[in-house]
């Protein structure tokens, strides 16, 4: 049982007095794995009191400074990456494979990265016959959620800090071990008192508090586009910049030129990139559009890719997915997967149902549609599981227009044989991020949508941007 019941407030761990508890359950045993505190206003005031009173000083300190600052987290988080992942892996049954290497190794990497951008970024620079300065925007509010926890707190992190930022920060109420332990490496590097505040607690209080807090200067959520959306509302009257990244329902476009062998391995990369994580990724390539006379091809590689999936308690070695994160989550995935027959797709592989041989834990069965038309419910709603729909089109124009044809645009997937061809596709597409011939995720490249996935870039150069103010200084330039 983790006992994570303390704030986090002007560099020192707090006892809230007479809060209230919320129990955080393990995904795959449904128990209780350990209690935070349910944060209230008064608890953002005092975070954003400590925040304003360090900015003074924070926003003052040499690049050089916030170099070493961000090479001593880097070096501490280093020794807790194991029990991070540990964590991770406990509060949203992210498979220990994935939690290791990918979902805790994030944290690191974003701040490794920071350090890169930092040291060659410039905040004064010559224009005509002005000095443009870069200052660092002030007080952050921080709102993140559960699929990434580490990843989506770290790409706000480390910019913040690299610009000069001071920060009040609300993990989510659902996943918050591993934010526990980052506050504490944060604290063991010798992160400044008020610098980070952290208070636990769910969004309509703490998240609200947060979104329309006076003292805050800007506000960056990763979560729903419902609570983005509340988010902006929130933050309205006090006129803050908010980034938003939000949802996804992302197309994965096949194109007709590619061998037999290339299909193949375009159409199980697909299949596999959707089940990490248990589909729960917002950037997902949830909609495979596949030309017309090629589907019976990809339906066999689909079927026999999705059966090679192991879904399974997240610390057995051969584990490729685990549980998704909450019952909540389970049950709006075989609402869908309920929706997605009524409406006439066909069940490929999967379906409803927890797998045959897991009890207990919210397990999902990889699922596969096939036969979806693009204006059916499973096609446009974010499932946020491992439910992949497959979509046949007739002509490259046909596929661009069905991929554009939905309310996000967070990410894109093109894979063929011409590159002028798939360039083309890509350029068409709109949505933040292309992945051409299944690339990885580049994570110096900016990250964020387009339409209702969002506003502003994390990640990259680009990234620090959203944590800056542009001043001019007139006339102090030859020009
Ligand atoms: P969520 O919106 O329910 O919660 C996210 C965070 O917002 C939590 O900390 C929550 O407490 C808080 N929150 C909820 N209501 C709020 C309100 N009214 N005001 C302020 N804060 C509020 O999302 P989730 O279920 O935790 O995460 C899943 C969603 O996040 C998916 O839609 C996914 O696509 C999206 N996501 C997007 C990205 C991205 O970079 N674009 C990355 C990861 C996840």
């Amino acid at each position: 049982m983790r006992d994570y019941t303390k704030f986090y407030l002007n560099g020192q761990w707090v006892s809230p007095e007479n809060h209230d508890r919320l129990d955080v359950l393990n995904p795959a045993t449904e128990q209780i794995a350990g209690q935070i505190s349910m944060g209230r206003a008064d608890d953002v005031d005092k975070a954003v009191s400590a925040a304003k009173a360090a900015f003074s000083t924070f926003s003052q300190t040499s690049k050089q400074d916030r170099i070493d600052l961000l090479k001593s987290i880097a070096a501490q988080y280093k020794k807790k990456s194991t029990d991070i992942a540990a964590a991770i892996t406990e509060e949203m049954g992210a498979p220990k494979w994935l939690s290791e290497s990918n979902q805790a190794a994030s944290g690191y990497l974003h701040f490794k990265s920071a350090i890169q951008i930092l040291e060659n970024f410039d905040f004064e620079f010559e224009q005509e016959t002005s000095l443009i300065r870069k200052e660092p925007i002030g007080v952050c509010g921080f709102i993140t959620p559960w699929n990434w926890p580490i990843n989506q707190i770290g790409c706000k992190l480390a910019p913040a800090l690299a610009t000069g930022c001071t920060v009040v920060w609300k993990p989510s109420e659902v996943a918050p071990f591993s934010a526990y332990l980052l506050m504490q490496v944060l604290h063991d590097a010798g992160v400044p008192k008020g610098v980070v505040n952290m208070i636990n607690g769910d969004g309509p209080v703490v998240g609200s508090a947060i979104s329309s807090h006076p003292g805050i200067q800007m506000v960056s959520f990763t979560g729903s586009t419902r609570a983005g959306i509340a988010v902006a509302q929130d933050a309205a009257p006090s006129i803050k910049r908010v980034t938003q990244e939000l949802g996804g329902k992302s197309a994965n476009i096949i194109l007709e030129d590619l061998s037999e062998e290339a299909f193949g391995k375009a159409v199980a990369g697909g299949v596999k990139t959707m089940c990490v994580n248990s589909g729960q990724n917002c950037n997902a390539p949830s909609r495979m559009f596949i030309p017309k006379k090629r589907l019976g091809e990809a339906e066999a590689v689909v079927k026999n890719m999705m059966s090679k999936i192991s879904v399974g308690e997240p610390n057995a070695e051969n584990t490729f997915a685990g549980p998704v994160v909450s019952q909540l989550q389970w049950d709006r995935i075989q609402n869908l997967l309920n929706q997605g027959i009524d409406e006439g797709a066909e069940i490929l592989v999967g379906g409803v149902g927890k797998p045959d041989h897991l009890d207990a834990g919210y397990y999902v069965k990889p699922t596969a549609f096939t036969q979806v038309k693009n204006d059916m419910n499973i096609a446009q709603q974010e499932i946020f599981g491992p439910v992949l729909c497959l979509i046949p089109y007739e002509t490259e124009q046909q596929a661009i227009k069905m991929a554009n044809d939905n309310d996000y645009g967070l990410s894109g997937y093109v894979s063929g044989a011409d590159m002028d061809r798939v360039h083309q596709v890509a350029n068409q597409l709109r949505a933040g991020m292309i992945h051409i011939n299944g690339a990885q995720m580049d994570r110096t490249a900016p990250f964020g949508g387009y339409k209702h996935s969002g506003n502003g870039r994390e990640r990259g150069p680009q990234g620090f941007e959203e944590f800056l103010e542009t001043k001019a200084l007139l006339g102090v330039a030859k020009g």
